[in-house]
């Protein structure tokens, strides 16, 4: 068996497409997983392409590879940033094999042995490819319900890296449930750049679900299934009718992402995110009616173009007013081919990061406040991950990160757990009735 080493940067997507590399090579080439770098025939890096960070990151895990490789390794390079620099990166680190698009991982066994080999087409349709099988978590299933997005937010280079947006027939992600089911998964997490928007359109016509309220009824229905969570949807799609299966379904996590971006309508626009200041809170109001004990998290970025402090604080007002129990944060980070970055009136960096240390500072008593919330309450957790101390972790059902006192036994068991306990990113607790 040859070796393969594969590092995934970036989003659950990478995650779910870095599997789908390792099933394809495991099945059809032969490989087998290794984490020495320095025993491995093959070195492949899974690149993010959000904010500049992880691109440089690319060019010096490279430099590091081409150290630590041995004689004859050969290395690739997938995801977003092989997609919107493709040859670029050949130039830049010749002894680099391959280069494979975020929309082309179906292709990974076709580029191995091509040398210089670029595969970056984002037109590329694999929506129905049905790849082998491989799943990094046995409890845990992570499946796309779609490829790329139909979006243009102008901050956002995910379209120009992923293309554009094309449902997966629910047929073909109802086999891929129930396989996981029959490897022991429990929850299922169904991937996708705007999952509520799903079945906007198809490739090829199958008689599934229609839109994505359907496809939660078609999975839940999946015998087995015992768990459904879903990212990321879109708060434009949040329809009634969505919003009440997320609430009336006993098999969805009560988790909710809802990316705001900024709380500025006026922004919003800038933004293109098709949505208002109003409509956000109207959404995420509904979605505390429907469900007291969910937990919301929310995407932020600061410092976007044009961003006064006026705007500024209409992002503070949000978060006031929807508390998130979870938030990622960001400063603007112009991205290559997207309409933001050539804006006028950048915003100073310095600016930028003192409004994201506000922001943070404040989420964080924010969300300290929520985990107090916690103590009392009698959660349903999935254990997954076994730990030194004599102790077992695992997440309730709105997400949190659950420990108790245990041991192996309670690998993959969904127990209740009284939580006695809550700091910043994590709860304590006691399985109930032991
Ligand atoms: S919805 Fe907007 S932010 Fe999300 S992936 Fe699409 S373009 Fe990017």
């Amino acid at each position: 068996m040859k070796k393969l080493y594969i590092e995934t940067l970036g989003c659950a997507m990478n995650v779910r497409d870095s599997e789908h590399i390792i099933a394809e090579l495991n099945k059809k080439e032969n490989y087998t997983l290794t984490d020495n770098i320095k025993e491995a025939d093959l070195i492949i890096i899974n690149t993010c392409s959000v904010r500049e960070k992880p691109v440089s990151k690319l060019f010096s895990e490279l430099g590091s590879f081409k150290i630590k490789k041995k004689d004859g390794a050969k290395i690739g390079v997938a995801g977003c940033t092989a997609s919107h620099l493709g040859k670029e990166i050949i130039k830049r680190a010749p002894y680099v094999d391959f280069v494979i698009g975020a929309r082309n991982v179906s292709k990974i066994t076709e580029v191995l042995d091509k040398k210089h080999a670029i595969e970056i087409d984002t037109s590329y349709d694999e929506s129905t490819y049905e790849f082998e099988d491989y799943r990094s978590s046995k409890y845990k299933a992570l499946i796309n319900i779609s490829i790329g997005c139909d979006k243009s937010c102008s901050f956002c280079i995910v379209p120009v890296t992923r293309g554009e947006e094309i449902s997966i027939p629910s047929s073909l992600i109802i086999n891929e449930v129930k396989r996981a089911v029959k490897n022991g998964a429990k929850e299922i997490v169904l991937l996708g750049q705007n999952v509520n928007n799903y079945g906007r359109r198809f490739s090829t016509n199958d008689n599934g679900a229609k839109n994505f309220t359907q496809l939660l009824k078609e999975v839940s229905k999946v015998e087995g299934v015992e768990r459904i969570r879903f990212q990321s949807p879109h708060p434009l799609h949040m329809d009634d009718e969505f919003l009440e299966e997320f609430a009336n379904n006993p098999k969805i996590c009560k988790q909710i992402h809802v990316p705001l971006q900024s709380g500025s309508t006026k922004l919003l626009k800038e933004m293109k995110r098709g949505y208002s200041k109003e409509w956000f809170l109207n959404r995420c109001n509904k979605i505390r009616e429907l469900v007291p004990d969910v937990a919301i998290s929310t995407d932020i970025i600061v410092g976007f173009p044009g961003e006064s402090e006026e705007d500024f604080k209409e992002t503070m007002d949000v978060l006031e007013k929807v508390r998130f129990d979870t938030l990622f944060s960001f400063k603007y980070s112009p991205r290559p081919h997207t309409p933001a970055a050539s804006y006028p009136n950048q915003v100073p960096s310095e600016i930028a990061s003192r409004r994201l240390s506000t922001l943070q500072e404040r989420h964080k008593e924010i969300q300290f406040e929520q985990m107090q919330k916690q103590v009392g309450r009698v959660v349903k957790v999935l254990f997954e991950d076994l730990r030194s101390d004599g102790k077992i972790a695992g997440r309730a059902d709105d997400g949190r990160l659950v420990v108790v006192k245990g041991s192996e036994e309670l690998l993959g068991e969904i127990k209740d757990v009284k939580i006695t306990k809550a700091y910043l990113t994590q709860l304590e607790g006691e399985i109930s009735g032991v």
